[in-house]
């Protein structure tokens, strides 16, 4: 089989070819239909997320190399151990990628996303920049029916991260609209996430022009361009005069500094993004305005399948999907890096 791997830090992914792996035990192996091109996969491929101020967290000594990248795997099942009997061979499936040791706190809690010993794919072993991928288990199958594997795919990745997130803002989501900065993959799915959930919608602030129209198709009541001298003010008024949400899928100094200046009292922040940086913070405000600010990382196993149902019923989100030649990964991942994609590219073998 074909696969793209990650060599060493900020080169070029490499094609390789690879035996067909053959599953034993409880594993279960997936012919690739779809596999999602994440902005994660830009920061594994440069090695180290931004902290700010001259401050990297590597990933040189957490990740074995060569790695095939891709976490946003869909396909169909096409062979299993001789352990597996609860999937179907031949039924089309995403892959829930968040596996955990299944011995830490977290992985008891049924948290696997927050694993202390991660064995995610596509980040800890091989994922789905291929023609198969080797599951470990058939509790990492999630069989979606009907669905367009390839539409289904940004599910695993974006779709539940920006799930797990809004949850975070329990009921403000059905009384008043939020904020959502960045309209990128992430911010087109939160949209339609936001919708299936009950939400009475959300105002995206984007810099982007071109991603602004994105979103006000994907379903945004307004856009506001945070470049603008009265930014603050107009994302107020678009949100009807008061601002208690705010998801960041940016996650820079920038976004979260101007979240927290924005809040009214009572407000909650949710930070998503990776984007970078450090925030400066005037700690005053926190207790003056009973901020709360949360980080939210992906989404647990049971809440992709959450999602999955959700979606069943109410349809995929109405994502612009950029379809591309698996053996154009290296290329996907530069366009990603240099912010020239509009929606989610998935890889096509
Ligand atoms: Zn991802
Ligand atoms: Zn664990």
């Amino acid at each position: 089989m074909r696969c793209y791997q990650l060599t060493g830090f900020g080169q070029d992914l490499a094609a390789r070819e690879q035996p067909r792996p053959v599953p034993t035990g409880t594993e279960v192996l997936v012919k690739i239909g779809g596999a999602g091109v994440c902005h994660s996969d830009v920061h594994l491929w440069e090695g180290h997320y931004d902290l700010g101020g001259d401050r990297k967290l590597s990933f040189a000594d957490r990740l074995k190399l060569p790695l095939t990248l891709g976490h946003e795997s869909a396909g169909e099942i096409v062979a299993l151990g001789p352990e597996v009997d609860d999937v179907t061979e031949g039924a089309t499936c995403i892959v829930c990628s968040w596996i955990g040791c299944r011995e830490c706190a977290a992985c008891e809690t049924g948290d696997e996303h927050l694993c202390t010993a991660p064995r995610f794919l596509g980040v800890n072993r091989d994922g789905g920049y291929a023609d198969y991928v080797l599951v470990p288990h058939p509790r990492y199958i999630v069989e979606i029916g009907d669905l367009d594997p390839v539409a289904a795919a940004p599910l695993v990745c974006s779709g539940l991260t920006t799930y797990s997130a809004l949850k975070k803002f329990g009921a403000l989501l059905a009384r008043q609209p939020i904020a959502i900065i960045g309209a990128g993959g992430l911010g087109l799915i939160a949209l339609g996430v936001l919708k299936m959930l009950g939400g009475q919608g959300a105002v995206v602030v984007e810099i982007d022009p071109r991603k602004r129209e994105a979103a006000m198709a994907a379903g945004a009541l307004a856009t506001v361009d945070p470049k603008a001298p009265d930014a603050g003010a107009t994302l107020r008024q678009a949100l009807g005069g008061s601002v208690l949400g705010v998801l960041d899928l940016v996650g820079s100094g920038e976004t979260a500094t101007l979240a927290v200046e924005t809040l009214d009292k009572g407000g909650r922040l949710v930070i998503v993004g990776l984007f970078g940086g450090a925030m400066t913070l005037p700690v005053p405000l926190v207790p003056m305005k009973a901020l709360t600010i949360q980080g939210s990382y992906i989404g647990s196993p049971a809440e992709l399948r959450e999602l999955v149902d959700l979606v069943r019923s109410h349809g995929l989100p109405a994502t612009p999907i950029d379809r591309r030649p698996l053996a154009e990964a290296a290329a996907a991942l530069t366009d990603l890096r240099l912010g020239r994609v509009v929606g989610r590219v998935v890889l096509t073998p």
